[in-house]
């Protein structure tokens, strides 16, 4: 029996386990085709790549992915790309680009946050990123390290999340710009966990006409920790508008218990199954 999970993260962005330790739990959790989608980085593929030894085998296979932010409407949404070249020029330029994004966002929250009385956290933050792709979970934590907030939800509800100081979402690029990355490198384009952003049903229905007039293919219809009843909504949205459905996780890491990967809802029987897109 094949079983996907086609978003899931490693320690190269938010999530804390390495590529062959991610790879070794999904093989645990009987997942036989996971994609790993760190956001706006495939150094996770690169590092496999250069393994001695080979990492797929009868148990697993591996998909090529990547989850970048976008904005659309003054809010950040994130879209993956599976199945892409991660040595392709597009692929090269969206990570470079992304990549300068996030040093310039951090600049800007750690900027906003002064104003809220706070020290500095650019350096402090870089340093809890180390070699990952900085992202804002890096941020929190090292705000819990310094006593700024009791923890990384705290964090989240009372400066990073969104609508707060720290959620800036006009530094990302627009959906064509991130499409034409994803189809340029070959692979199918994702709106991620369309059930997760703040908005009304009317624009979340602009949000997917405005995806699909941009050549967008698939949205994620199932994700970890989703509640009942969405997957059957995000299944109409497939219907509406020729959608196939993909399904993952979005697992980070093993602290968040509600998110286990390998787990999300059945995929609803009349939606068509983004894997046959590959
Ligand atoms: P960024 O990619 O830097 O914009 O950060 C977004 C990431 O923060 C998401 O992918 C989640 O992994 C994480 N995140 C978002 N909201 C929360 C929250 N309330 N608590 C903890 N982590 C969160
Ligand atoms: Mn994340
Ligand atoms: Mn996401
Ligand atoms: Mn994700």
């Amino acid at each position: 029996m094949n079983k996907y999970d086609l978003h899931s993260h490693t320690i190269n962005s938010d999530g804390s386990l390495t590529a062959t330790q991610l790879i070794d739990l999904a093989i645990e959790k009987e997942v036989t085709h996971l994609a790993i989608t760190d956001h706006d980085t495939v150094n996770a593929h690169l590092q496999l790549a250069q393994l001695p030894e080979p990492y797929e085998s009868d148990k697993i296979s591996i998909i090529k992915g990547v989850e970048f932010s976008s904005q659309w409407n003054n809010m950040g949404v994130h879209i993956v790309g599976l199945n892409i070249n991660i040595h392709s020029a597009a692929i090269s330029e969206a990570v470079n680009k992304q990549t300068q994004i996030r040093l310039q966002r951090l600049s800007t929250i750690a900027h906003k946050l002064t104003k809220k009385g706070f020290p500095d956290i650019t350096e402090g933050a870089l340093a809890v990123a180390g070699d990952s792709q900085i992202g804002r979970p890096h941020i929190a934590q090292y705000m819990v390290q310094e006593g700024m907030v009791r923890s990384v939800g705290q964090a989240f509800t009372k400066y990073l999340g969104a609508g707060k100081v720290g959620d800036v979402s006009s530094v990302w690029p627009d959906l064509e710009q991130v499409l034409a990355w994803i189809h340029d490198a070959g692979g199918v384009a994702v709106v991620a966990h369309p059930s997760r952003y703040k908005m009304t049903r009317t624009k979340r229905r602009r949000l997917m006409a405005d995806f699909a007039d941009a050549g967008g293919q698939a949205i994620e219809v199932c994700t970890g920790n989703q509640v009942p009843g969405v997957a059957e909504e995000m299944a109409a949205l497939c219907d509406t508008f020729d959608f196939h459905g993909s399904v993952g996780s979005d697992f980070h890491n093993l602290e968040y218990q509600w998110v286990k990967l390998g787990r999300y809802p059945k995929l609803p029987n009349q939606c068509r199954p983004v894997w046959e897109l590959f």
